[in-house]
């Protein structure tokens, strides 16, 4: 995407009183026009996700300059599990860049992907403290999804699985002096999809108006001589998907119902912007749980936590 689409669609975000943005997707910190996205919009927040790799010293002293970003690095619990996942030596690496950013006093978190193989490790107390004595100021929790082309399904949640997921964000929300993120439940525990509701959508590499990060799919494209909100509320494709998924789960359609959601985007004007063929990949899947279990719902139990979750969690803004 250019950088003058991106501002555009900041400029427009902004015009409805948007101020927190995510940048995302690919490697962000190998763009090389990141910093002057913040940069111009000095009243704006941004949140980087990256893969923590690239955080040598002169990036976190310009990160500390611009006063407006905060990190997110991937980190999917210690060593053994994280380098399993991610590569040999990336831990060790990882690690260097959350001190770095520690010592320069810059508002970090730490996204972890929660497996059936590192469960019982990423939700333990041992883990949140070590990520606390570290600096982190946030614990953002994914569940993983085997989608692409070197999925693990057997690393995947089943709902027995979900259901102690969510008590344990409960108890370490708790416990810990570090704020605990979770997409996938609102207040009373019921089951949310952000992209199904409309609270949020993903703009890819290409200026597409996608349902979320993972569905790499798009009728509408933003362009600079258009309204971004236009382009959005007139986008057929967006509303179709959020009837679809309405229509079959509070949960996740990529996890429950993979094959049908193929069928769907294949009956629509979208095309495919993955750069691989994402309905192919979902032919591939087999249907799994997702975070949707009715007959276990679990609100929160801090105040704190459910005014976040009522007033400001959901419905972040746009990420591109
Ligand atoms: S479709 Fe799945 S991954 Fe996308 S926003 Fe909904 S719950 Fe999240």
């Amino acid at each position: 995407m250019s950088l003058d689409t991106v501002f555009h669609v900041v400029d427009a975000a902004k015009s409805q009183g948007c101020r927190f943005f995510t940048l995302l997707g690919g490697e962000p910190l190998l763009y090389p026009d990141l910093w002057a996205i913040p940069s111009r919009y000095s009243d704006c927040y941004f949140q980087v996700i990256t893969n923590g790799l690239f955080l040598d010293a002169k990036t976190v002293k310009k990160i500390r300059e611009l006063g407006n970003v905060t990190i997110l690095v991937s980190l999917d619990g210690g060593a053994t599990s994280n380098d399993a996942r991610r590569g040999e030596g990336v831990y060790a690496r990882v690690v260097e860049s959350l001190r770095r950013l520690q010592r320069e006093g810059i508002l970090f978190g730490v996204a972890t992907t929660v497996t059936a193989g590192n469960f019982d490790e990423v939700l333990s107390d041992a883990y949140v403290r070590f990520l606390c004595r570290l600096g982190a100021a946030y614990l953002w929790y994914y569940g993983y999804r085997p989608v692409g082309p070197n999925s693990s399904p057997e690393l995947a949640l089943n709902a027995e699985k979900f259901i102690g997921f969510r008590q344990r964000l409960l108890t370490l929300r708790r416990r810990h002096p570090i704020v605990v993120i979770d997409t996938y439940w609102d207040a009373d525990g019921r089951a949310v999809c952000p992209a199904a509701l409309g609270l949020g959508f993903h703009i890819g590499p290409a200026g597409g108006v996608e349902p979320c990060p993972p569905l790499s799919y798009a009728a509408d494209f933003v362009e600079t001589n258009r309204g971004v909100f236009q382009t959005i509320d007139q986008s057929e494709f967006l509303r179709g998907f959020q009837n679809f998924a309405r229509q079959r789960t509070r949960g996740c359609v990529i996890l429950e119902c993979p094959h049908e959601l193929a069928d769907f985007l294949e009956t629509t004007k979208g095309r495919d912007t993955s750069g691989r063929s994402l309905t192919a990949e979902l032919r591939a899947s087999q249907a799994c749980p997702s975070h949707a279990v009715p007959e276990s719902q679990i609100p929160e139990d801090s105040r704190i936590y459910r005014f976040l979750k009522r007033r400001l969690f959901f419905g972040l803004a746009a990420y591109g």
